[in-house]
């Protein structure tokens, strides 16, 4: 309750703290930057003393701030290496089909550039207005995307039947 969180700023983006240093930046007790390390702050090394990265440290910071607040919005992703929600580049979104009506959204996180994964039914993304491109381009090549309504085994080898064109 009402624990107000360190202001991230404070962390030189290009200082390495010891675990010691990270504490008297903000004025909290060591054991406390030692949680934080459980809770996934990024250390450099294996033996003492720990360096951590000041931009690691305010990109835990940040995120761990962004958690407080507030949950994904329609539009974000949740990247696992920055620990929060991030709105990647609508360019860069690549929608994978799992089944008819439901797919992965795979993104590159816009500040680590790691991978994000969203499962999202195929309905929630035409409703999302910032992903409408992929929904839209997406039914453009899914025309009668099999020939056979009464799908059996078939189905499940993963065969892909493309809509030919008549010409
Ligand atoms: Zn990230």
């Amino acid at each position: 309750m009402g624990k107000r969180l360190p202001n991230p700023r404070l962390a030189k983006l290009h200082r390495n703290y010891t675990i010691e240093e990270v504490a008297n930046l903000f004025g909290i007790h060591k054991n406390t930057v030692g949680n934080w390390i459980k809770q996934g702050l990024s250390v450099c090394g294996r033996k003492r003393p720990f360096l951590i990265l000041g931009r690691d440290l305010r990109v835990f910071l940040e995120a761990k701030k962004v958690k407080n607040k507030r949950p994904c919005k329609p539009d974000e992703i949740y990247c696992v290496r920055c620990r929060s929600p991030k709105k990647p580049d609508a360019d860069l979104i690549e929608y994978r089909t799992i089944t008819d009506t439901l797919g992965n959204l795979v993104a590159l996180c816009p500040d680590c550039e790691s991978i994000m994964n969203r499962r999202i039914s195929l309905d929630k993304l035409k409703q999302i207005p910032a992903y409408s491109n992929i929904a839209q381009s997406l039914a453009e090549i899914h025309i009668t995307p099999c020939i056979n309504p009464s799908v059996n085994s078939d189905f499940s080898k993963g065969k892909k039947h493309y809509a030919q064109t008549s010409s």
